[in-house]
């Protein structure tokens, strides 16, 4: 998907660039591949790649969730590593309110530099881990309309690292590829217990026929006070 045919797929679905948004996005590609030579941000580097696969992937949540595209949601995206899916969103769709949080330093640096680069307004950029974040006592807990994950974790960790970033009523977007059945049923236990309710699995296949779902978590219930657990503990003995 080279940029001209990203445009027009992103017209296909509704979504009007202007020449600004089209200059940051092709910036954006050409910052990334430049950073990349001197420090590990993907392994995606051929242009119609990007634009495919990081892109217009990301950009499928605006699909999946058509409120991202018009309301000033107050969104997280956890584990965002060089920028996916947060910052095609924000491009695409200014008036969201953005929070990055990822734990790896050397990745926060690429995006503090590219949202300046960018002149991205209302993007924080936390370097940090998600369950620091969402623990009770932390100003970030329960705090977001929407958070999203894209390769981040497995589904029953996930919603423990993400689900107490959400206020009630807000939703976790997981952004999945096929064998989202398995990873549903897996943390079918998981995700009641931290206050979620599955909502929707909407197909966002890629137009070259790659799978893609979001699976859309609700926050029903509060979180328990007791979530989320330090790491160690998620991983060892997963809800
Ligand atoms: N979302 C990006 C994408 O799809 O290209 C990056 C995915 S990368 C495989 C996972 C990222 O999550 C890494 O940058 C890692 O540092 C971050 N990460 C993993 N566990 C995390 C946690 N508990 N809190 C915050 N960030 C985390």
């Amino acid at each position: 998907m080279n940029p001209t045919e990203f445009v027009d797929a992103l017209q296909a679905h509704g979504i009007e660039l202007n020449q600004h948004q089209i200059a940051q996005y092709q910036r954006y590609y050409e910052k990334l591949i430049e950073v990349n030579q001197v420090m590990d941000l993907t392994n995606i580097i051929e242009q119609d790649q990007v634009y495919l696969k990081h892109f217009y992937d990301s950009l499928t949540l605006a699909w999946a969730d058509i409120s991202l595209q018009d309301k000033p949601l107050k969104l997280v995206d956890v584990g965002a590593g060089a920028g996916f899916p947060s910052i095609p969103l924000k491009i695409a769709f200014p008036q969201l309110k953005i929070t990055i949080v990822d734990a790896l330093q050397k990745r926060i640096n690429f995006l503090n530099d590219l949202v300046i680069d960018l002149a991205l307004e209302d993007v924080a950029i936390i370097h940090g881990r998600a369950e620091d974040l969402g623990k009770k006592g932390s100003s970030y807990r329960e705090s977001f309309d929407i958070v999203t994950a894209r390769a981040l974790k497995a589904m029953p960790m996930l919603v423990e690292l993400t689900l107490p970033l959400v206020k009630v009523g807000g939703e976790l977007l997981a952004m999945k590829g096929s064998r989202v059945e398995e990873e549903l049923k897996a943390a079918s236990q998981a995700i009641p217990v931290v206050g979620g309710q599955v909502f929707e699995q909407v197909n966002v296949d890629l137009p070259n026929g790659d799978p893609r779902t979001v699976v859309i978590i609700k926050k029903a219930k509060g979180t328990p006070t007791k979530y989320p657990r330090k790491f160690s503990d998620i991983k060892n003995k997963t809800l």
